[in-house]
């Protein structure tokens, strides 16, 4: 049933958790496995001398492909341990939560693997913003790995 796999990985503790369930469907399916990523760099904010006023800034494009080769890199070794190579990984800048929509919709996926909650700090509500959003939005099956 589950021929193409789609991790959502942020470098998170909950995505590592997810990446090792992930990679005993694959293998077990025989499937093939894709791993997206919306790097979140560490943003220091800018002040705004003028206006007094503190922004965060956009991350610059360098800060993401720093951050992506960074969390994929990660993801990678965490696979080869568990003896999974990755068909495909996609590094995508904006929002998390589309992303891993689209990218489910352009490689095909059957199954969006996630950690409930990822790299946040509020820890009050049982899933995070993203993996609140994809489980209501997806259109395919999501596993939320706890
Ligand atoms: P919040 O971001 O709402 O403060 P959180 O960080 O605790 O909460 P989520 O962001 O929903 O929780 O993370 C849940 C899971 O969603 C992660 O374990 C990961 O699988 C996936 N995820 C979250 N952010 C990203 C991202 N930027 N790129 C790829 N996957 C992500
Ligand atoms: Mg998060």
């Amino acid at each position: 049933m589950f021929k193409t796999i789609l991790l959502a990985y942020d470098g998170s503790e909950h995505a590592d958790r997810a990446l090792t369930a992930a990679a005993e469907l694959t293998r077990a399916l025989g499937a093939d496995l894709h791993v997206v990523s919306t790097p979140e760099p560490d943003m220091p904010p800018v002040v705004l001398a003028p206006y007094g006023a503190i922004v965060d800034a956009p991350p610059t494009d360098a800060q993401i492909a720093e951050a992506g080769a960074k969390v994929t890199g990660q993801a990678r070794a965490a696979l080869r341990k568990e003896g999974v190579d990755l068909t495909d990984s996609h590094i995508l800048r904006g929002d998390a939560i589309a992303n891993i929509l689209s990218i489910a919709d352009a490689c095909d996926a059957d199954l969006i693997v996630m950690g409930r909650r990822g790299l946040g700090t509020l820890r009050a509500l049982a899933l995070g913003s993203v993996s609140q959003s994809v489980t209501h939005q997806a259109r395919l099956p999501v596993l939320t790995v706890a």
